[in-house]
């Protein structure tokens, strides 16, 4: 892999050095194109389906190219060092051979620069005598779903008499307790396995994911999931790799273990106030109990919370975890925030993929291998770079939070990349800052006094 890596010491990563390393990992791209038919590159290609997901602009492509007529250079060119400007179709096809982990190192390399510029310290939480765990959740998306068109990696879903093609992934996401932001890391796809006869599913999906990373990305982490997770296999595997867990645990689909608790819990309570209203939290622990039936089952400790409004006794939250930590008095608070802090992965991530500008389920492209999984894997990388550029572009940083709702913010960006061509992504953000700083008419505006 020879993707840029961060210089250790540097705490800025660029705009210009994330393209540079799409651009990098693009240049491994498969291409079996001969002859004539290859006058548009594969960067042209990859680089323009990524900026439509950048700029959350559909039409994004076909406005470069009247700037292109018009002032000789445009966006697509200067931001996103596009030569050419292809087709929508022409784009899909050039793609659909390209397997989506192509795109890993580019993840990598976000995730690295974060880790040297100490970005990712604010994500670690001490759980007991343990410090620094890094939360990674797990959770499944769908991202494609039809009644007719489908290719050989759809999953197919049966209800109600009806067949549903689809295609899912497990996004795994970096996550912190009282932390706005979250860190996408590379999907897994929940597509069907060669030799393997059965359907795929999150499980399975989750476990290839597991046995791919390197020391280096789950080093000190903790695995969050719902109740799904808390299955002895997928637990036994988490373990094998030095990491550790709290996932979700209901008592339909663990009836052993609620058995084996029942009235022999250790109760906490405890009065916090959250700024506005006192609320008590009832919490229920016991350590090394069965996660299943049977003499060789795993144990693991088990914690149960129950928030309540103090003023009015209305229940307020109810959940219950597993996880290896051990349960203290002292660590009991920190391990049930870090449990809930997997409701981000919906909310934080997934949630924003579908709802806030990316549009996750629109179907852009289905193709016939790969293509519906790349785009979706270029998606998941266009939220991670805004990310980075909160993190480590101090301007980006500083209009988000002058224009507020990410939607308004997207819509001037896409306003501003249609009409007018900038010479650097650094340039579209001086021009916004001077923009809210000095009216650009102000000194021939008329107010009525
Ligand atoms: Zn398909």
């Amino acid at each position: 892999m020879n993707n840029k890596r961060p210089i250790k010491g540097t705490s800025v990563y660029t705009f210009e050095d994330m393209v540079e390393s799409l651009k990098q990992a693009i240049s491994t791209f498969p291409d079996k194109r001969t002859g004539k038919n290859t006058r548009y590159k594969m960067q042209d290609a990859a680089c323009g389906a990524f900026s439509v997901f950048f700029t959350q602009c559909p039409s994004f492509l076909s406005h470069q190219q009247l700037l292109q007529q018009r002032y000789g250079f445009s966006n697509s060119r200067t931001l996103f060092r596009m030569n050419d400007i292809p087709s929508d179709n022409h784009i899909r096809d050039l793609l659909d051979p390209v397997a989506p982990s192509s795109l890993d190192s580019v993840f990598e390399a976000c995730f690295d620069a974060l880790k040297q510029s100490g970005h990712l310290d604010s994500f670690r939480v001490q759980l007991g005598e343990r410090k620094n765990d890094l939360l990674i959740a797990l959770d499944g998306t769908e991202y494609y779903s039809s009644e007719t068109h489908h290719c050989r990696n759809c999953s197919i879903r049966i209800r109600d008499g009806q067949t549903r093609f689809c295609h899912g992934m497990v996004t795994p996401t970096i996550v912190a307790p009282g932390m706005n932001k979250v860190i996408s890391c590379p999907p897994e796809f929940i597509t069907p396995q060669d030799g393997d006869s059965k359907q795929d599913c999150e499980l399975k999906a989750a476990k290839r994911y597991l046995k791919k990373q390197g020391k280096k990305y789950i080093d000190n982490a903790t695995f969050l999931g719902d109740d799904l997770y808390a299955h002895e296999p997928w637990c036994k595997q988490v373990l094998k790799k030095e990491c550790n867990f709290i996932f979700v645990c209901k008592p339909d689909s663990h009836k052993t273990l609620y058995e084996w608790i029942k009235d022999v819990t250790v109760e906490k309570i405890e009065d916090r106030f959250d700024g506005k209203n006192h609320q008590i939290y009832t919490y229920n622990y016991i350590e090394n109990v069965p996660l299943r039936d049977g003499k060789d089952a795993l144990h693991v400790n088990f914690v149960e919370v129950t928030v309540k409004d103090r003023k009015t006794g209305k229940q307020l939250y109810h959940n219950a975890f597993i996880t290896n930590h051990p349960l203290a008095e002292e660590t009991i608070k920190i391990i049930i925030d870090c449990g809930r802090a997997r409701w981000k992965i919906e909310n934080e991530n997934n949630n924003t993929l579908k709802t806030k500008g990316y549009h996750l389920e629109h179907n852009f492209g289905h193709g016939k291998k790969y293509l519906a999984s790349l785009l979706a894997t270029m998606n998941l990388l266009a939220f991670l770079f805004h990310t980075m550029l909160e993190f480590m572009n101090k301007k980006y940083k500083l209009l988000r939070t002058v224009l507020g709702a990410r939607k308004r913010f997207f819509n001037d960006i896409r306003t501003l990349l249609i009409y007018f061509p900038f010479k650097s992504f650094d340039t579209l953000m001086d021009f916004m800052i001077e923009g809210l700083q000095k009216p650009h008419d102000l000194e021939t505006l008329q107010v009525p006094i």
